[in-house]
């Protein structure tokens, strides 16, 4: 039996991707789950009912979101354990990923719940894909602190990282954390992804100084994921110049 035609089992998380703007971006086997779970748990009910009646999809909600979660996860596990069958969706994108929903995914492994997930978008990786930075390695550092002086004390930690960086940002702050990226970091290369496979989609690149320059003049909206060079500085020489003439009149010595 292919895992498309097993009937869902009972009891079971099913951590569910769903678009991170453009509707199309579902999966044929996300679109199955929703509609065949007995309980859907949205950080948003109304931006997921609006998506669930796009795809005409009438599966109960109820929300789970920062806020509510204590509560709401203890009564999720008692519905699990009763055997309902319950999607976790997020506002957008992969549950979980920097959004209340690993709180649940942890509850119910400690419960022994199983947890299945259902893969789709993230904007990390839609944005990293398209970057043109290196992706062998990264590191997603999620939101960055609001305050200027934590946030300079954080991007200080990253200054030796070598792989690629990733951060989301709100637009309030972008020329503020990009001024701070700035100082700390350097002129860095950075890629600003903006609300990505919505209609206003965009993408900046350049160095740090000259996308700020590029965005002094703009009222900057909607939703961010900033991408940026890892520290590419050449390894300081083992021996120098220097050292290797010292080295070689040492060695002259013995
Ligand atoms: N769980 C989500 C995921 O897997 O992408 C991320 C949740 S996080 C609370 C939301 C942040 O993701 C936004 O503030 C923004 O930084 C980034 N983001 C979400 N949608 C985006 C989009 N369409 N384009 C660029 N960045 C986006």
């Amino acid at each position: 039996m292919s895992p498309s035609s097993k009937e869902l089992k009972r009891g079971s998380l099913f951590v569910v991707s769903t678009p991170i703007g453009n509707l199309e971006d579902i999966t044929l086997r996300a679109l199955r789950i929703l509609k065949e779970v007995d309980l859907i748990a949205a950080e948003d009910t109304r931006r997921t009912g609006l998506l669930l009646k796009h795809f005409g999809i009438e599966t109960p909600l109820t929300s789970y979101f920062e806020g509510n979660e204590l509560k709401k996860g203890k009564w999720l596990m008692n519905r699990l354990k009763e055997g309902q069958r319950v999607a976790l969706v997020s506002d957008a994108g992969t549950p979980g990923i920097s959004d209340p929903g690993y709180r649940l995914i942890r509850l119910a492994i400690e419960n022994g719940i199983p947890v299945i997930p259902i893969p789709g978008p993230s904007a990390i990786v839609t944005a990293l894909s398209i970057s043109g930075l290196p992706t062998d390695a990264f590191l997603f550092k999620g939101f960055l602190p609001h305050k200027s002086k934590k946030r300079k004390e954080t991007l200080q930690e990253l200054k030796e990282i070598r792989e690629t960086l990733i951060f989301y940002e709100s637009p309030h702050r972008l020329i503020d954390t990009l001024k701070d990226i700035f100082e700390i970091l350097g002129d860095r290369e950075v890629v600003l992804a903006r609300e990505l496979t919505k209609v206003y989609e965009e993408t900046l690149r350049g160095k740090v100084s000259e996308v700020i320059d590029l965005l002094k003049e703009r009222k900057i909206k909607g939703e961010i994921t900033l991408i940026l060079s890892g520290n590419t500085r050449k390894e300081k020489s083992f021996l120098t110049p220097e050292s290797t003439s010292e080295d070689h009149k040492n060695s002259e010595k013995l």
